[in-house]
């Protein structure tokens, strides 16, 4: 009973001092770990635009609307500080309004205005 007890404070112990354990990233896994940041941002920022759209369209009400925009928000938030933390640059640093609107323009057909997936032809009108 005791070893047991033991055993599983030690697997518990080891399992939150192993990540902090891992080497400072460097080279590719600074490369991964932009790219991680940067699908996790773009994610976030699409799920936003689409929840415009579908409140604009009535699938979505107000406030399923404003808890979920939050959430995406906060996601997107949490993933430009992830790339502000790894790029000290600061080419991520744009504000937040300007990415949806970036996103959003990169997302709309440009022949009809129509919504659409980035770099794919469009669903209404075919545009490319
Ligand atoms: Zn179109």
């Amino acid at each position: 009973m005791t070893v047991a007890v033991a055993l599983v404070a030690l697997i518990v112990l080891l399992w939150v001092l192993i990540p902090l354990r891992r080497p400072e990233p460097e080279g590719s896994d600074a490369r991964a770990l932009t790219d991680e940041a940067d699908a996790k941002k773009r994610a976030a920022l699409t799920a936003i635009v689409d929840l415009e759209d579908d409140r604009s369209v009535g699938k979505l009400g107000d406030d399923d609307f404003r808890v979920l925009k939050r959430q995406y928000e906060a996601e997107a938030v949490a993933a430009m500080a992830e790339l502000d933390a790894l790029e000290a640059s600061g080419t991520h640093s744009d504000d937040l309004e300007a990415e949806i609107a970036r996103a959003r323009h990169a997302m709309t057909c440009p022949k009809c205005g129509a919504t659409r997936a980035p770099n794919e032809s469009c669903p209404r009108c075919g545009a490319v």
